[in-house]
């Protein structure tokens, strides 16, 4: 059986962010909490949302936001909401910032500690259509969390968990390109490599779902063909429309499931001792866990090539390790200065994380640690 879900709206293209000011009419919002990190406040870019409507002008901007969001960070977010006595929130910034606002609307409609609403914890259907409506405006090409169920955060005891719920799906994305043309080269690459790997992962999966793998194909495409020109020269306006157009894909096939890339890479992301991006870690990853997936892929891995135009004996593995060395990433675990003292560890969070049920190879604890040791160099 399929199961095929649509449900998101998006606004794309230069100068869209123009008509926010309705938008929040539209769903109803009039005093919204901005939910931003202090790198997009720096940039000049809230300043420049918030000039788009009277309701953003005046309202309250929640700049703490963690590489990694956390409890503590929504609890204070929170506690700014209630203090306005706001009545939805806008999200402006990469997958931190909209993760971030994810739970903050959650926790303003829902009673009960956020540990209570995690999927892997039976969550999924005590997440109710009450959520708080969030407007999502992407400032990076990569995380698709602009149009996703989900929001990862990591508890206060150091869990990184997954909240996941169509509720939490903002209600409008307004994906404006104008907004990546200032992102570093490097948060360029390690963003839009995060896209290429959602159009992997969910193109692997099991799950029965031919359109999102149209489309997880096609974003995959698109990313492939101008990741190296965004990351090159930034102010190239149409290589930053496509790698969001990828990035937007890589979010609408979320549905399929991830796999085991993101399993590590979502454990990593919580560890206290070393503060890492999840981009990175998804493209220093990604070659050791598509060979391991290689013996049960083969038809698919086929297809991959075939629609990335490369020749039928292309090891897909080395491929992508030259694509993300020509983007001038770190080559390994270690070259992001990860401990190896980690790895019984991340291997047996990475069994328990909900995107491993949708890899494409069953792995065990051992599998994992076997793939985190490659992935050491
Ligand atoms: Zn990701």
């Amino acid at each position: 059986m399929a199961l095929i879900t649509y449900l998101t709206t998006v606004k794309f293209g230069f100068g869209e962010i123009a008509g926010i000011g309705a938008d929040l009419t539209a769903i109803g919002v009039t005093r919204p909490l901005i939910i931003a990190d202090k790198g997009i406040v720096a940039a000049g870019i809230v300043g420049t949302v918030q000039k788009q409507a009277a309701a953003l002008a005046s309202a309250p901007v929640f700049e703490d936001t963690p590489t990694n969001p956390t409890e503590e960070a929504v609890l204070a977010a929170l506690a700014l909401y209630r203090q306005h006595g706001c009545d939805g929130l806008v999200a402006i910034g990469g997958g931190s910032p909209i993760d971030l606002a994810k739970g903050v609307a959650l926790l303003a409609t829902h009673d009960g500690a956020l540990e209570s609403y995690a999927a892997i914890l039976g969550g999924i259907p005590r997440i109710t259509a009450s959520v708080a409506p969030v407007i999502a405006i992407p400032t990076t090409s990569g995380t698709g969390s602009e149009v996703g169920r989900a929001a990862l955060i990591t508890l206060t005891d150091g869990r990184k968990l997954g909240f996941i719920s169509p509720h939490l799906i903002p209600r409008l994305a307004i994906c404006d390109p104008e907004l990546t043309l200032g992102l570093p080269a490097w948060l360029t690459a390690a963003t839009g490599m995060d896209a290429v790997t959602h159009c992997i992962e969910t193109y692997l999966s099991p799950r029965e779902n031919p359109p999102a793998e149209a489309i997880a194909l096609d974003g995959l495409k698109r990313a492939v063909a101008h990741i190296e020109r965004a990351v090159k020269d930034g102010s190239d306006r149409e290589a930053r429309k496509e790698m969001m157009m990828a990035a937007l894909q890589g979010g609408m096939t979320f549905q399929k499931g991830l796999g085991a890339v993101h399993a590590l890479s979502h454990p990593l992301g919580g560890l206290k001792e070393v503060s890492l991006h999840h981009g990175t870690l998804n493209a220093v990853l990604l070659p050791a866990i598509l060979r391991f997936n290689a013996p049960d892929a083969q038809a698919k891995y086929a297809e991959i090539r075939r629609t990335l135009g490369l020749a039928p004996d292309t090891d897909l593995a080395i491929w992508l390790a030259e694509l993300t060395g020509r983007l001038g990433m770190p080559q390994s675990l270690s070259a992001m200065g990860v401990p190896r003292s980690v790895i019984p560890a991340i291997a047996e969070a990475a069994v328990k994380d909900h995107s491993s049920a949708t890899n494409p190879r069953a792995a065990t604890a051992a599998d994992y640690a076997a793939m985190l040791e490659a992935s050491f160099g």
